[in-house]
């Protein structure tokens, strides 16, 4: 059980079972929305998360025909990437996360749009689209 909440505390989660993914997104609506060089997501399948308080205060974005984000209203927390086409599985901002996911990032994805500012650092593989499931 890997435990995560927003900023002010309002909205937690519990997620049981492993993450099956996690990439670094820097995509310009991933960089818009959290405001950072890029957003990191870990991927689990969607009945692996249980709200276990504040569901009430989430409230969502449809960032693009294809995807919704959710946030916490009250904080402005990210906290999830939703695929129109991919109900099955949902991406956690994992600087949510309380504990370790025991997942690591695997790629870069949408590097194409990366913040001119910010230069990767890691020897992870770097893909110009979504190599791992996000899409814009
Ligand atoms: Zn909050
Ligand atoms: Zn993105």
């Amino acid at each position: 059980m890997i435990k995560g909440s927003c900023l002010c505390g309002t909205v937690r989660y519990e997620i049981e079972g492993p993450f099956q993914y996690a990439s670094h997104c820097h995509c310009s609506q991933c960089r818009k929305g959290h405001g950072a060089a890029f957003a990191t997501y870990g991927v689990v399948a969607s009945q692996a998360v249980t709200y276990t308080a504040g569901s009430e205060a989430i409230t969502s974005y449809h960032a693009s025909p294809t995807a919704t984000r959710t946030f916490c209203r009250h904080c402005g927390s990210n906290l999830e990437w939703r695929g129109t086409a991919t109900p099955e599985r949902v991406g956690i901002a994992l600087g949510t996360l309380e504990e370790d996911p025991l997942v690591r990032p695997r790629c870069h994805i949408f590097v194409g749009s990366r913040a001119p500012w910010y230069a990767i650092a890691d020897d992870l593989p770097q893909f110009t689209a979504d190599a791992a499931g996000h899409s814009e």
